[in-house]
């Protein structure tokens, strides 16, 4: 099958908006094999994907409109044909047909070329035009060299396609949170590269089916996904011995950007990403966020900083990573959990408490296990 993909932001970009949309075609002639994708008047028009592929398109950053859609040349005659191609196993009562033309020089104009064709698909199949309450929208756009006729459009997430607005590495836990802030930064046109600190001395490929399985997903977004995978369990050996435990949780995660800016300094990413929300639990409220982030002079970007957990969970439904975050799984972090967290801290005194772990970045960064993800 065809689809029709209509762009919002993407269009936006003045003089470089050409260089938006070949990221976008390079974005899904990988992430949709053996497809064909490439650029009209009217969008772009992607050939030979399976039907399952209209809702997966919808999730791609920079996709503002998804519809299943039927290619022809400018022609009425052929534009009949091309509308039985496209509806013959639609299912409705009513319809409404709307058309834009591009090539002026049509012998048709628009209302003439909605008339004629409402005119024949009630004839063919016995559907009534409803301009306000149709069941099925059915869109016809006229170009110099194509004519294309879509039907039943759904939004996409929009946004920019991710590989447009430079890079970033993304703190993945295996909670819920930090998926969404990953595809976040994606819908924003980052490339996002992951990393996530693991309960283990070493890792190995006994590396966690949990984290593998959100990288897998997150790289249905993007064509692919650069995984770091830190091992931890020394660094919290070493915090159990020595922070006291209202500290630990604190700690543990300024110990994670500082290793995880190491990373995105060598890879060349502008920016950390975590999936922090305000007030969430103890070590996300003002004074010890500031405590954590200032373990880094890197910029940070939490982006689900003003969700509530209720859209933080809708997004991770939406993107299919909510079912494999609520798998069991032992975080480092859970272990942290202090049954009276200091809600309040000084990042004076955390610095000082910091200074008795003994903490080697690059040799963090050097056994860090890394692999590459695709769909
Ligand atoms: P999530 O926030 O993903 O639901 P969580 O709520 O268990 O997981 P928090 O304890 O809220 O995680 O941690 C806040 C943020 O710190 C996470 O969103 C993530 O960006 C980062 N983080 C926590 N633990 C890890 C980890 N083991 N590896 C990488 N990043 C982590
Ligand atoms: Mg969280």
């Amino acid at each position: 099958m065809n689809a029709l993909l209509r762009l919002d932001e993407v269009m936006l970009k003045g003089n470089n908006q050409s260089d938006f949309v070949d990221q976008l075609l390079r974005n899904i002639r990988a992430l949709f094999s053996g497809c064909r994708a490439r650029r009209l008047s009217c969008g772009l028009f992607v050939q030979d994907i399976s039907p399952d592929s209209l809702g997966e398109l919808s999730l791609i950053p920079g996709v503002a409109k998804v519809a299943e859609a039927v290619l022809v040349q400018p022609d009425i005659a052929k534009i009949k044909n091309g509308l039985n191609e496209l509806l013959r196993n639609a299912k409705t009562q009513s319809f409404r047909l709307t058309c834009s033309r591009s090539d002026k020089s049509f012998a048709l104009n628009s209302l003439q070329i909605v008339r004629e064709l409402g005119a024949f698909i009630n004839e063919q199949y016995g559907w009534k035009v409803d301009l306000k309450n149709f069941e099925l929208e059915i869109e016809i756009f006229i170009g110099r060299e194509e004519a294309v006729l879509a039907m039943a459009a759904t939004s996409g997430v929009g946004g920019l396609p991710t590989g447009s607005s430079g890079k970033v590495v993304s703190l993945l836990s295996g909670g819920i949170d930090s998926p969404v802030a990953s595809y976040s930064l994606m819908k924003r046109g980052a490339e996002v590269v992951l990393v996530h600190f693991q309960n283990q001395t070493q890792v190995t490929a006994a590396v966690s089916e949990k984290i593998i399985d959100l990288a897998k997903t997150l790289a249905r977004f993007q064509p692919q996904v650069e995984l770091y995978i830190v091992p931890f369990a020394d660094m919290q050996r070493q915090v159990i011995m020595h922070i006291p435990s209202t500290y630990r949780m604190l700690i543990t995660r300024r110990v994670m950007l500082r290793i995880a800016t190491q990373i995105a300094r060598r890879i060349g990413a502008e920016a950390l990403v975590t999936g922090d929300s305000l007030g969430q639990v103890a070590s996300q409220t003002l004074s010890n966020l500031a405590a954590v982030y200032s373990a880094t002079a890197l910029l940070i970007l939490s982006p689900l900083i003003g969700t509530t957990k209720r859209e933080i969970t809708d997004w991770a439904r939406r993107i299919g990573t909510l079912a494999i975050s609520e798998r069991p799984y032992e975080d480092c972090c859970s272990l942290f959990v202090a049954k009276h967290p200091k809600t309040s801290v000084q990042t004076g005194h955390v610095e000082a408490l910091e200074t008795r772990l003994n903490v080697s970045v690059d040799q963090a960064v050097s056994t860090a296990y890394h692999t590459i993800i695709t769909k």
